[in-house]
């Protein structure tokens, strides 16, 4: 039996804290801390706040990972989790179904470009890449087109973390101790006009990427290519946005080649960039799947899933293979709790929080754009309510002080001490608070992250390292 230290002994000391290093596996670990590692307890939240185990309140700089969005401690979607529990808490999805998961997919299909009229409901934003990507394998081989099957996706992209949605991801980080199928997957470049060549415009570096996109389908050949996956806006790369236009004419060209389009909007669905979803809104592209998970119950329970085009559904039923079965479903497919809390938080953003988040999100921009008036801030970019803070040695040469220097963790443990959680990304912070924040508390958020950096940039100094 392993060697357990009695649970009271520790309860003594610190409950949680203790209790974690002994017994909790944390999510993106490293080797020499992982199973004996306790990070930041909260114990609480309200609105756009976070109490830690000290009772220290702290801005939710990253609104959860990218997903409280209406909020902390709303008290309309405990109720209805409570109320939907009591009156149907489970039914098994292979031969019953439930009313909230139906009645969301209708509000869904509203929302969603063209004929993307069917969700299929998973737990998370991973397995919805995941359903998506099975998706079109079954798609090709019941078609009788078993080869066309590569998957494109681009340098920065992040799509989760199982086998295959965790292999298109693009930041090497999240690769280089890990296995992935790289068999099945092109990768091409990240659209980061920040770190396009030198010398190279916007417009030039939109040609070079698209240039690309049009080679790698000719090279690998449109027969063997089954989909394109992207985020309209690279969230956990950095908040990469892509060069105007871009993404419409990558649409283009699969829609030419017979290539899927996925647009992975797990983080700019439900609010984030102040619409239901983003890639018809604002990027003017109408894809064949789009995935969802995050905003779409505010992180209250763990629900994503995946809006397919009504064509693709139609083009299975008229197939050769009609007993073909696509073999793929999960125990809590169509939850109907996290259903019906998605359609209150569905009501929440309808009534007023989108456009409070349209509303307030030029002045959350503006403001931390401020930031770039401290010479360890090479550039402030952003979109509706995500925006990252990249830090650089130099603008000149925009050295990204790597590992080494873990400025965006500095930069977070100043910031924690100040009132503010921060999402630290090597070299970056990221910002995506709750989209009910208030201008004062983006003053104070903004406050916070500037005295963060430049206490930051005070001990870089002394330890002679910038
Ligand atoms: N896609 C994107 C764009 C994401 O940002 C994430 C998570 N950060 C995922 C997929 C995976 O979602 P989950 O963590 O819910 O599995």
């Amino acid at each position: 039996m392993a060697a357990v230290r009695d649970s009271r002994e520790m309860a003594a000391e610190n409950p949680a804290v203790e209790l974690a290093k002994s017994h909790l596996v944390q999510p993106w670990p490293y080797a020499g801390s992982i199973g004996a590692e306790a990070r930041t307890l909260v114990t609480s939240g309200d609105g756009v706040y976070l109490i830690d185990g000290d009772g220290k309140k702290l801005i939710d700089g990253p609104a959860g990972m990218w997903c409280i969005n209406v909020g902390h401690r709303r008290e309309e979607l405990a109720r209805v989790m409570y109320e939907q529990a009591m009156e149907l808490s489970y039914n098994t999805p292979w031969y019953t179904m439930n009313a909230p998961s139906a009645e969301l997919s209708r509000r869904i299909a509203e929302y969603a470009p063209g004929d993307l009229n069917h969700v299929f409901y998973t737990t998370g934003g991973s397995s919805a890449v995941e359903t998506a990507l099975r998706f079109m394998q079954f798609y090709n081989n019941v078609r009788g087109r078993p080869e066309k099957k590569q998957i494109l996706s681009r340098g920065g992209a992040y799509h989760g973390s199982t086998y295959l949605s965790a292999s298109l991801n693009g930041r090497p980080r999240d690769r280089d101790w890990m296995d992935a199928a790289d068999d099945l997957v092109v990768k091409l470049s990240s659209p980061d006009p920040f770190r396009r060549p030198k010398g190279m415009s916007a417009e030039a570096f939109c040609d070079f990427l698209v240039d690309e996109f049009r080679d790698t389908v000719k090279a690998v050949g449109a027969q063997n290519i089954g989909c394109f996956v992207g985020e309209p806006i690279q969230a956990s790369g950095g908040v990469i946005i892509a060069p105007a236009g871009y993404l419409k004419r990558i649409r283009d060209i699969c829609r030419e080649n017979d290539i899927l389009y996925v647009s992975d909007e797990v983080v700019t669905g439900f609010g984030r960039l102040g619409h239901v979803f983003a890639s018809e809104e604002l990027f003017d592209i109408e894809p064949d799947m789009i995935t969802f998970a995050k905003g779409v119950t505010s992180g209250y329970f763990p629900l994503g899933g995946v809006v397919i085009s009504e064509r693709l559904l139609k083009d299975l039923n008229r197939s050769n293979h009609p007993d073909a079965m696509f073999g793929h479903g999960l125990t809590y497919t169509s939850h109907p709790v996290g259903c019906a809390v998605a359609l209150k938080n569905l009501d929440l953003l309808e009534g007023g929080i989108l456009d409070h988040a349209r509303a307030v999100a030029p002045y959350f921009q503006q403001r931390l754009k401020t930031l770039e008036d401290l010479p360890l801030v090479g550039e402030v970019r952003g979109a509706g309510l995500m925006a990252c803070v990249e830090c650089v040695a130099d603008r000149e040469s925009k050295d990204p002080l790597q590992l080494d220097k873990d400025v965006g963790k500095r930069i977070d443990q100043h910031c924690h001490e100040l009132g503010l959680l921060v999402r630290p990304l090597i070299n970056m912070c990221v910002m995506s608070p709750p989209l009910v924040i208030t201008k004062d508390q983006i003053d104070h958020l903004v406050a916070i992250l500037r005295e963060g950096i430049s206490r930051t940039m005070d001990d870089l100094r002394k330890e002679g390292v910038w």
